[in-house]
């Protein structure tokens, strides 16, 4: 299959590529797009065997259910049984925008879009582009991040063509993406909200909206006893092709645990931070972003784990953030791209 790689003028966007990439939708086809999280691998969220391909192409667990992407409210009231009204306040607070809320399904969502759930997941997202694909599409787009499973999520459309050439007809190029993680998952079917997946949106930002809110024990609890009860949580996920450590302590312990690993192993990447990038004389040294704009790790994260699979490094030592707010995202996909290999240099 062909890949057309397509570049849209998010002030100017052309008409006939929208209704064109519309129309593949509708006729069961899929289509990359970006959303302001991350690229999206788009299909008709209603249409179970559309919803298929999706799996086929990121070679993606049957259970691990998928997101449905709307575009206005009225589309939510049509595919959630009941909207409980946490939900419509989130949804007031943070929609459009980097959010996803799980609901007990209708009837009309087809169980190979939800994994099998009797629960869907859904989103609203802010990007412009996204929502007119929505539009276009049918309404109900059901779109994963557009990377092969396991592999970090895209943050490009040249990432998305990486792992897309040849398996999808179409990528929508919308430029680099503006938050560059993926969506919040809060969890609405029980007695309060529950985040299954950290993202932009922090649990003080939805404390602030529904009073009570919790975190699944299952993301927190270091020894794996407890699930996470969002199945994707389970895989390993976003790995380089090097082995990741990530190096937790005081800075400077840090900075030398490191700069000894790079002497034993000549050619070890380094992920580091503005702050710290000059003590680092050897190694493939990659800056992520600085400590003080949380926002630009964030952003650089997926990229920046892509871009070692380019240079040949077979191990990489990783700084590690704060676990709290908007860093409590970054490490929940930083240990996941390391397999939850951590190095802790206190003194003891
Ligand atoms: P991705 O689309 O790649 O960002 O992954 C979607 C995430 O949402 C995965 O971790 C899924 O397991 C999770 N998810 C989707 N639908 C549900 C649901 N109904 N219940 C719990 N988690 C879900
Ligand atoms: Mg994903």
């Amino acid at each position: 299959m062909q890949t057309e790689l397509v570049k849209i003028d998010r002030e100017q966007m052309s008409h006939h590529i929208m209704k064109r990439a519309g129309e593949i939708l509708q006729n069961g086809g899929l289509v990359a797009f970006p959303t302001e999280t991350v690229y999206g691998l788009g299909a008709d969220a209603l249409n179970e065997e559309a919803a298929q391909k999706i799996y086929a192409a990121k070679g993606r667990p049957s259970d691990n259910p998928l997101i449905v992407h709307i575009a206005d409210m009225e589309a939510l009231g049509r595919i959630a049984e009941s909207i409980p009204k946490e939900a419509k306040a989130l949804a007031e607070a943070f929609w459009p925008g980097p959010l996803t809320m799980i609901f007990r399904k209708k009837e009309c969502v087809p169980s190979g879009t939800t994994g099998g759930l009797s629960t869907v997941a859904v989103r609203m997202p802010s990007d412009e582009i996204a929502r007119e694909l929505i539009r276009q599409g049918g309404g109900y787009i059901a779109a994963p991040s557009a990377n092969v499973s396991g592999r970090p999520s895209p943050t490009t459309a040249q990432h998305v063509y990486e792992d897309m050439k040849g398996r999808i007809p179409m990528i929508l190029d919308g430029g680099p993406v503006r938050i560059g993680l993926e969506s919040t998952i809060v969890d609405l079917t029980e007695e309060h909200p529950v985040i299954l997946r950290p993202g932009y949106i922090t649990l003080s930002m939805i404390r602030s909206i529904t009073g009570e809110a919790e975190v699944d024990r299952g993301l927190i609890a270091d020894n794996s006893t407890v699930r996470p009860k969002a199945p994707g949580m389970k895989y390993r996920h976003y790995a380089p092709r090097a082995e990741l450590w990530i190096v937790e302590g005081p800075m400077e312990r840090v900075v030398s645990y490191i700069n000894e690993k790079c002497s034993a192993f000549p050619g070890t990447g380094i992920i580091c931070t503005e702050e710290t990038r000059e003590y680092y004389p050897d190694g493939v040294v990659k800056s992520i972003g600085s400590r003080k704009d949380e926002r630009s790790i964030a952003s650089h994260l997926f990229a920046v784990l892509r871009e070692f699979d380019g240079e040949h490094v077979e191990r990489i030592y990783s700084e590690s953030f704060d676990t709290q707010g908007l860093g409590q995202a970054i490490m929940n996909r930083l240990l996941k791209a390391a397999g939850h290999q951590k190095i802790d240099v206190s003194e003891k």
